[in-house]
Formats: C-alpha cells, structure tokens, sequence
C-alpha cells in the first residue's frame, strides 16, 4: 500500500488552474520537525515520513506514489493593487489526503523551488521564516483558531541568499484547502466564467457541502471569515499582510509573514516593515476582511444567476451580513474573556472602556487579560484611577455572574502563553547557530497555552524593553 494515500480532487481540474510541476532536488534533507500527532490525525505514518524515504518526500526530492505536485494559480490585491498573475512560487501542492475522520486536507511544500509563477524569486525559503510559520500555526490550532498546520520542517543543505546566506527549509503545510480569494479573482481577471462556476462547485465540496450556488458559497465565506477575524480579534494577533491571496476560502489563517501577537497593545498596531500606512493594522482587520470579500463578491457576480443589477444587489446584501456577524463573535469572544456568561446591556461599553484604557497605556494584550483571569491587572496600567474605576464596574457586573464559572472561562480563554516575536526570533537566532532547542522548547510550551507548566513561564514573558522586536518582514 503507498505510503501516503492521496485522492487529488484539484488536480482533476482543468489544466488552466495550475502547472503541473516537480520540486527542485536539495541536496541533504534533514527534519527539523514533524508533527507526530497532527500526521496521526491525518492517517499518516509518522515512522515513515521520519524515513528516508519520507524525507525524500518532503523534500521535493521524490514524488511519493499518488501525488500529482502542481503549481496553484491565483491573482490577488496586494496592499489594494491587483496582480492578475501571482499563483504558487516557492510552493507546491504534492496532493490531498483523506483523513480517518473523513475530511480532506492539501499537502503542501513551501520552498521546494521555481514555478512558472516565481517571477524574481528563487522558489526557496530560509530556516527563518519556516520556523516562525511552523510555531505560529501550531500556536494558532492550540488556541483553537483555524488554521493551516505545520506536518513537518526540514532544513535542505543548500544555501540561500537573502541580505546574506542563509540556510534553506522547506515546510509541509497542511491546509483544508489553499484556494483563495485571489483563485476567483484569477479567473474573474480572464472573464473565465466557467472556471469561476467550477471552482465553486469545488469549494462548495469541499467546504460548504451545506449550501449550494454563488451566493450561498459568498455566506458561507463570509460567515467563516468573520468568525476567523472575531477569534485573531480576541487574542491580539496581526495577520500583517491580509492580502487578498492571502485569504482562504476555507476561513483557515493563512500565510504566516510578518504576523505577530501584540505585546504592548495599540489600536493601530501594525509590525509589516511595509505597511507604511497602517492598512494591516490590529483594528483595521475586520474592514480589510470586507474590503477583501467585496472582491471575492465582484468576482462572483457573473455566476449568480438573474440579470447583473440583481447579482450585485444580492451580493451586496450578503456582504453586509459581515459585520452583525463579526460584531457578534467579537463580542461573544470579549465577554468570555471577562468572565460573563450572560448578556448585560453595558457589557460591550465595558469591553471598549478596557480596551481604550489598555490602549492608552499600551497593556500587554496577553498578560492583561490572563491578570484579570487572576482577579487584577493593575500592574498593566499607568492611569491606575481609570484602570480602577473599570475594575469596580467590571466586579460590580461580575456580581452577577457565577464565581467560579467566571473564573474557569476566563481561564479557558485567556491564553497564559502565545508566540511573542522575540521568542520566536531568540529561536531563529539560535537555529542559525545550530542549536534546535528553543525551537522545540517553544513547540511544546505553545502546545497548552491556558494551563502551561509554571516552569515554562518564563517564555511567556512580555519582552522587556530592549527585547522588544518593532517590526516584522515578509522575508520568505
Ligand atoms: P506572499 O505575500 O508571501 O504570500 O507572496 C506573494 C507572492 O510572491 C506569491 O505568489 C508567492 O508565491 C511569491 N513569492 C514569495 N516569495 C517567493 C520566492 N522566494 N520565490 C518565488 N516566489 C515567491
Ligand atoms: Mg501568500
């Protein structure tokens, strides 16, 4: 029986959704990681893929019986400016796997070389950045919010150039699936309406096997979509570069750049070396959401059947569902942050006092909230008379709840630990000098972030000033 047993729905697509295309050979894989339990969840034999032989795999080296490696084609809408041409250039899709509990999940190598859609690139990717998606999407499942999944890490032996050398990797990222916003708007460019029918029909497969049509894949999306914004919201992470190709479908986090949680927190809080104007900032996520589903939309409109002026309407209507929903979740998010299980009229101005205060005084995101799951945070503030007078309308509303169950759901969801960036760049620091450590350290840490070992907490620890890293980059 082969090792890996694919079934690869997106490569019986038509020929124009991709390029067929095989890995540029390394020359001397090694594992830096492999996920044991996620490759358990997804039918996959852990002994093998820590073989030769899985290895080969992994590393583009060998094309694994069953996978048929291509090159996705996607456009998108970069910092606004749309490229009708982006697609897969430094990954490929090696295939799809049935998991045990029956969904369907795309295998995925990041780095593995040039495609026709590299342009400039060199189709490859430095240890940096692979490590940084790795602990950042396994960070992410372990807080329960949806996202693609780091199977396995390997360094390639060859060297890479990007301010200087730096050593290869490639990651295999597991994804529901990695269609985009910007694979509609690939086809919509190309005035490709049957293309754009069957990636529909595809979709609606594979994710929403609940609706049917154009416009209910759109609500679909936009459902998931604001669900995954609500839950970024509520723990202080910044995507950083929520382009439109960076937007799946599947209302997974995708394409770990320059994303990080915030430490000190600010409204406008941006890391994107390139983000000059704040478009990615922490606060705009959800407008940047509407603006990248609009797109989604327009390119859905010549699959919704009736004439164009009622398409749009249609359209235009199911978009505005974005933000009752995403308020809902937000809240909903907030409120169990603070403990409350129940509905009160003041609780949203409640949440916004805190947040404006915490703002104000730039709190630690994490370490306030985890303090007020202890009882107080006054430590995060510097106006402590405003802080304090929160503090006693908060207890005041907490009167009515139930003591312990405030409590234990506080708990359940105020992380104690996240990915601070300079762990994770102390982590790449120390890699470049040939010490993995940190970095499983860190794995293993990140894996239980509402109960961690009391020895551990030392990662969790806001960064002091001098540690602070105040800018993140799209360095691929
Ligand atoms: P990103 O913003 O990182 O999601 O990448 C945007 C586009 O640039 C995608 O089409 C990537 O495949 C492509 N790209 C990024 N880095 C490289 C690279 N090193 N080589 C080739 N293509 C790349
Ligand atoms: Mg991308």
């Amino acid at each position: 029986m082969d090792p890996i047993r694919f079934d690869n729905s997106y490569a019986r697509l038509p020929p124009r959704f991709y390029t067929r295309q095989i890995a540029t050979p390394v020359p001397a894989p090694a594992l830096i990681a492999l996920n044991t339990g996620l490759a358990a969840g997804l039918g996959l034999d852990p002994d093998w893929l820590a073989s030769d032989a899985g290895i080969s795999a992994l590393a583009g080296n060998a094309v694994p019986p069953g996978a048929a490696p291509l090159a996705q084609a996607y456009a998108g809408h970069q910092f606004g400016g749309f490229s009708p041409q982006l697609g897969d250039g430094r990954a490929l899709l090696l295939g799809e796997v049935i998991a045990p509990d029956g969904r369907r999940f795309d295998l995925q190598l990041k780095g593995s070389g040039p495609t026709p859609y590299s342009r400039m690139g060199d189709g490859r990717a430095w240890i940096g950045p692979v490590m940084r998606e790795y602990i950042m999407s396994e960070a992410m499942a372990a807080l329960g919010i949806p996202t693609t999944r780091a199977l396995a890490a390997l360094t390639t032996g060859e060297t890479i150039y990007r301010e200087g050398p730096l050593p290869g990797a490639i990651l295999t990222r597991v994804a529901a699936s990695h269609i985009r916003v910007g694979t509609f708007e690939y086809f919509a460019a190309r005035q490709d309406n049957d293309a754009i029918a069957q990636l529909i029909d595809h979709v609606i497969a594979r994710h929403f096997p609940d609706t049917s049509g154009a416009l209910g894949m759109f609500d679909a999306v936009v459902t998931a979509q604001a669900r995954l914004i609500a839950a970024w919201m509520g723990v202080g992470f910044v995507h950083g570069v929520m382009n439109t190709d960076n937007m799946a479908l599947s209302g997974e986090t995708i394409d770990y750049g320059p994303c990080a949680f915030i430490d000190g927190f600010a409204f406008g809080r941006v890391f994107s070396s390139i983000d000059q104007h704040g478009r990615y900032a922490y606060a705009n996520q959800p407008r940047i959401a509407i603006w990248n589903l609009a797109q989604l939309g327009s390119a859905l409109i010549p699959a919704i059947p009736g004439p164009q002026d009622t398409a749009i309407d249609s359209a235009t209507e199911i978009l505005n569902r974005f933000t009752p929903r995403f308020t809902a979740e937000r809240d909903r998010n907030f409120r169990a942050k603070l403990g409350l299980t129940g509905e009160d009229d003041g609780d949203i101005a409640l949440i916004d006092r805190l947040l404006a205060l915490m703002d104000q005084d730039g709190a630690d995101f994490t370490d306030t909230f985890r303090a007020l799951a202890d009882g107080d945070a006054a430590d995060q503030f510097t106006d402590r008379e405003a802080y304090h007078l929160w503090h006693q309308d908060w207890q005041n509303r907490l009167a009515h709840e139930d003591a312990a169950k405030a409590t234990a759901l506080m708990r359940a969801t105020n992380p104690a630990i996240i990915p601070r960036t300079h762990r994770i760049e102390a982590a790449i620091e120390a890699a470049l000098a040939g010490d993995m450590n940190p970095f499983h350290r860190l794995n293993r840490v990140l894996a239980t972030p509402f109960a961690p070992d009391p020895a551990d907490l030392d990662l969790a620890r806001a960064p002091l000033a001098q540690e602070i890293v105040p800018a993140t980059f799209c360095g691929t």
